[in-house]
């Protein structure tokens, strides 16, 4: 099947051509019909199946550009899941100019107010600050045709369960909801049970089932060989790309630290970091700037990093569900990844949990061999390599930017201002503009179809006026 076949509506079609998606994944091929026929749906697929185009492709076909309140609401565990989330709806949705909001915590309610009362079709957020947003009356529910919970085991997990319940009681019940889990508990049962009647159940991977396209490897090891045994494990696996899993933040600043005084290319991702800090790290490990991520569990979850060829758990999981999802940041879109597990005294216990549930023993590696390997610089040298960025994200970088207009509320500019503006520039039509976000005294407005320079040397006046333009920093495209 291709997407072609699905009736989805032009404008998603050449953003999906855009992203190289001709064909729907399994997951996309069983829940696009569902959402487009209005049904509730529980899915349960991992990260990496495709699962966030599954929601955004027949929501987005969906939208009608026209309504000013939000359209669509997905609640998710972590900022940085909100992030990436909003980022693959913007270029799904970029030739629709679909206007994505993230309502997360640590970052101005101001900010996020402002941008609610303008046009808003799809908001992501975490529950606690989506909930605070309904309760203030900032984030108007009443248009709401579609909402998503993503990664509820672990929006439950983290305790998000009583939020998440308030948030669905002031949903209303002919809005089409839609869930995804890597694991369905009791409790996510009767969430569902309460909120979603009728709802179809769509299992992608059966719990258990490992995908033959990982291998598994464990090291039993005593906490204070680790360091010098994961030097001599990157030696031998070369990894291109690898996350280390550390169980605390205070284990990530100290291994991010040690493999620093290798010089190796190296960064860190963990709660108590600055958001900022977080998403410029994530952001410099996808594009392959960073070859290695030293993250703990809460904050690396749900990231979707294509071409990790390794995940290490250095600190084995404390929990099953926890391997479960280590293990889905690689061997994604059916390419070959690696878990390599050390494992203490202390974790026995935990990794036979693991090796019950997966229904097989994880094959040990024979330590002493790695124990010979020898850490030369000349090995180390490869591993500080850093890596060329990936195609895929500098052509949709390429194709669009965001310009940076002094021009905003204060001087009653509206959107049909800038798109007269635009429009006068020889070779600019209304199709190369993308979203436009005013603020009170400057406008940010994304230019596509590769035009983005152009116009921002042309652009000189908006409604007469002179008007500074520039493109835009730190404000995603
Ligand atoms: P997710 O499971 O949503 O985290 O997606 C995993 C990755 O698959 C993301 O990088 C998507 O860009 C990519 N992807 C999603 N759907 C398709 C598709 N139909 N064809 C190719 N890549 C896809």
């Amino acid at each position: 099947m291709k997407f072609k076949d699905m009736c989805i509506e032009p404008t998603i079609q050449k953003a999906l051509d855009m992203l190289g998606y001709e064909q729907p994944t399994l997951v996309q091929e069983n829940v696009i019909p569902c959402i487009q026929k209005q049904q509730n749906v529980i899915v349960r697929a991992k990260t990496g199946s495709g699962k966030t185009a599954a929601y955004a492709i027949p929501i987005l076909h969906t939208v009608v550009w026209e309504e000013n309140k939000p359209q669509c609401l997905v609640l998710v565990p972590t900022r940085e899941l909100a992030m990436q989330i909003k980022d693959n709806f913007t270029k799904i949705g970029l030739y629709k100019r679909i206007k994505v909001v993230t309502l997360v915590g640590k970052q101005p309610y101001h900010f996020q107010e402002q941008d609610l009362r303008q046009k808003t079709h799809v908001v992501v957020g975490t529950p606690g600050r989506v909930w605070e947003h309904i309760q203030r009356g900032t984030l108007d529910v009443s248009h709401l045709q579609y909402f998503v919970l993503d990664e509820v085991d672990e929006m439950l997990h983290i305790g998000f369960l009583p939020t998440v319940e308030s948030i669905l009681s002031n949903i209303s019940s002919s809005c089409c909801k839609t869930m995804f889990s890597a694991t369905i508990s009791s409790e996510i049962q009767e969430l569902a049970k309460t909120y979603m009647q009728d709802a179809n159940m769509i299992e992608i991977q059966k719990e258990g089932e490992v995908p033959s396209n990982i291998e598994h490897g464990i090291y039993h090891v005593q906490e204070q060989e680790k360091k010098d045994l994961l030097m001599k494990l990157l030696v031998k696996e070369r990894p291109m790309a690898a996350i280390l899993f550390v169980r605390t933040q205070e284990n990530v600043e100290d291994l991010y630290m040690y493999l620093e005084e290798f010089d190796l290319s190296v960064c860190k991702l963990h709660g108590g970091m600055l958001q900022e800090e977080r998403i410029e790290n994530i952001k410099a490990f996808r594009k392959g700037k960073k070859r290695f991520l030293v993250a703990s569990d809460v904050a690396a979850r749900g990231i979707d990093i294509m071409d990790i060829s390794h995940v290490i758990n250095y600190d084995f999981p404390l929990e099953v569900e926890s391997y479960i999802h280590r293990m889905g940041r690689t061997g994604r879109k059916e390419k070959k990844g690696t878990v390599i597990s050390f494992v203490t005294r202390q974790d026995k216990i935990r990794k036979e949990r693991v090796e019950i549930y997966i229904g097989e023993a994880l094959p040990q590696e024979d330590k002493k061999l790695l124990q010979q390997v020898e850490v030369l610089e000349e090995a180390l040298q490869s591993l500080r390599r850093l890596f060329l960025e990936k195609e895929k994200e500098e052509y949709v970088d390429k194709d669009i930017l965001m310009l940076y207009i002094n021009s905003g509320k204060k001087k009653k500019t509206r959107p049909q201002d800038f798109v007269g503006a635009l429009c006068e520039i020889e070779g600019v039509c209304a199709e190369d503009i993308g979203t436009i976000q005013i603020q009170d005294y400057h406008s940010y407005v994304q230019i596509l179809n590769g035009k983005g320079q152009k116009v921002c040397n042309a652009l000189q006046k908006v409604k007469g006026k002179k008007v500074k333009v520039e493109v835009a920093k730190d404000h995603c495209a």
